[in-house]
């Protein structure tokens, strides 16, 4: 079975304040394997944030079948949302707040009972359990970012999605989340990235599509890929 399957999606952003209509998205169509670990590879503007936007439900599309670990977002949005945690680009969170707190809010969110939360071990795992009752004001951007994988990760979804998670991070920060989120992939979870880097899809994804223009301009073995450009 696959995490993901897409068919032939397409989005058109309608013309608004003076802006024309733009095509995002036209005729892509992906199939991502369960316990795969994804790239979405391509330059800015390429369509990938609108494509994992419409996966996590937060843009609509305007044709096409997406279908998340086996349930097709028009017959029921919300268990396939469920199904997919996202890891937004930007580090936004509210300074007054702990991981904790953060933790427990989204838990809430998603109905997870109390008793199956897993606050603490969701923050050992991305390395801040130290930090639980810490202001986020105080953590480092790395600190935030992986906060960010922790949250994403709190319904326990079997598909975490990042969108460049290591844009505008230095080099020691972005090797360190690679590590977090190849453990998360070692124990089970399908990973599915956006970026515009070459050598993180050849680092960390064992299959990759290169996005271009709103259409899928390849799509193979990350391996296979690099042999022929
Ligand atoms: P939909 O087709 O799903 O209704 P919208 O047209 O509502 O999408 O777009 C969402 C918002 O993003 C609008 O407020 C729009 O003005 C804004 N927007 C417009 N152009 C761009 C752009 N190039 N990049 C990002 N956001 C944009
Ligand atoms: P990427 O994530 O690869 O940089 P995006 O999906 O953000 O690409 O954008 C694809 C195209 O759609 C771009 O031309 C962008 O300007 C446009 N776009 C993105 N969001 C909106 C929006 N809300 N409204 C209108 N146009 C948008």
């Amino acid at each position: 079975a696959n995490a993901i399957e897409i068919e032939n999606l397409t989005k058109v952003y309608k013309a608004r304040n003076g802006q024309p209509a733009k095509t995002a998205l036209d005729g892509v169509s992906l199939t991502i394997p369960r316990g795969g670990f994804f790239a979405l590879l391509g330059p800015n503007g390429a369509g990938k944030s609108t494509l994992i936007n419409i996966m996590a439900g937060l843009v609509m599309k305007t044709s096409g079948t997406v279908r998340v670990w086996g349930t097709d977002i028009d017959r029921d949005d919300r268990q396939a949302r469920a199904a997919i945690g996202i890891v937004p680009q930007e580090l936004n969170l509210d300074p007054f707040f702990t991981p904790r707190e953060l933790l427990e809010v989204q838990a809430g969110l998603y109905g997870v009972p109390r008793r199956e939360r897993r606050t603490l071990e969701i923050l050992d795992a991305v390395g801040l359990a130290d930090k639980a009752d810490a202001y986020a004001r105080t953590l480092s951007g790395g600190m935030r970012r992986r906060l960010l994988v922790a949250k994403a990760m709190v319904h326990q979804p079997p598909i975490l999605v990042l969108d460049e998670p290591t844009a505008g991070v230095d080099i020691e920060l972005r090797q360190q989340l690679w590590r977090y989120v190849k453990e998360l992939n070692a124990r089970g979870t399908t990973i599915l990235l956006t970026t515009h880097y070459l050598e993180e899809a050849e680092t960390l994804c064992d299959q990759t599509a290169i996005i271009n223009n709103g259409t899928v301009a390849a799509c193979d073995s990350t391996r296979n890929l690099l042999r022929r450009l």
